[in-house]
């Protein structure tokens, strides 16, 4: 992390144009891997035609991949760094809720999947994934941030016959802290708004530095019709973390080896991990600038 904030130091303006127009100044410079896959993921723009490869998007300037284990909060990170950069936010869970929901090919297919409680497999996955690529990029999407794949190791490997892949950016977050928070979860059964009750604030010791998640409360008319979800339980929450660690591990390694993992240590909740988050990438949030100016 020190070497790519050493490498990164620059300023850059939010828009992805700003963006890719600093990264080209430190491509130059960009001696870590990581690093280096940053400053290509934001500096395609000058890049001419015939060392792009597989797809061609002219502009596409951001195509990063977001890894956590469930509940760690990447889809809000993946979500407010799409705005911030201009690209969706392509959430495979979305994709597949989208399919149903249509009257789309795989529609009938992937109904009968779910309804018999079974996973979806890589392949269509896959195919939802390509397909929704190739209308972004019909439409001049200039990039995508990708939110729940790949889950395991032959998903990436399938994904890298699909599209390059800039960035990898792995948010980590102390697992008694994690499980808290997994544990705090609360939903509206009026409203559907969802809540955290957790309240964190863990003291530093031994060097180990100090951790603190405000809660996420209910205004008053949600707050007696909070329930918690059937699968919010200790027991299944463990479960859960651990199969996902057991797929993720081997993704994070087959993303470390390209040098293009960026491990990044949630510091806490939003308040304090955003702004870090954006350091870490050389990025500007300009709303925030704002706000602290008045
Ligand atoms: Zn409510």
């Amino acid at each position: 992390m020190a070497i790519l904030n050493r490498l990164m130091r620059g300023r850059a303006a939010a828009s992805a144009a700003a963006a890719a127009a600093a990264a080209r100044r430190f491509a130059a410079a960009a001696s870590s891997e990581v690093g280096a896959a940053f400053a290509a993921s934001v500096g395609r723009e000058g890049e001419t035609a015939e060392r792009r490869t597989k797809r061609d998007p002219r502009s596409w300037n951001v195509q990063w991949v977001f890894l956590g284990c469930p509940g760690v909060g990447k889809g809000t990170y993946a979500s407010r760094l799409s705005h911030l950069l201009g690209v969706p936010h392509i959430a495979t869970g979305d994709l597949v809720r989208e399919e149903l929901a249509s009257s789309g090919p795989l529609a009938k297919e992937l109904a009968e999947i779910v309804n018999q409680g079974k996973l979806v497999s890589d392949e269509i996955i896959i195919s939802l994934l390509s397909k929704r690529l190739e209308d972004g990029e019909a439409k001049g999407e200039s990039g995508f941030i990708l939110d729940g794949f790949p889950r395991t190791i032959r998903q990436a490997e399938i994904l890298e016959g699909v599209t390059d892949i800039d960035l990898v950016i792995n948010l980590k977050l102390r697992e008694d802290v994690l499980l808290t928070k997994c544990l705090g979860r609360r939903i509206c059964s009026q409203c559907g708004g969802n809540f955290n009750v957790a309240s964190i604030d863990i003291k530093g010791e031994n060097g180990t530095p100090g951790i603190y998640m405000a809660p996420l409360l209910p205004p008053p008319q949600c707050a007696s019709k909070l329930i918690t979800r059937s699968d919010d339980t200790e027991k299944v929450v463990k479960e859960r973390l651990r199969v996902y660690h057991d797929l993720s591990e081997p993704v994070e390694e087959f993303y470390g080896r390209r040098g293009k993992l960026l491990e990044f240590e949630l510091p806490g909740g939003i308040p304090e991990s955003w702004p870090k988050l954006l350091q870490a990438l050389n990025l500007e949030d300009p709303d925030d600038k704002q706000s602290a100016a008045a």
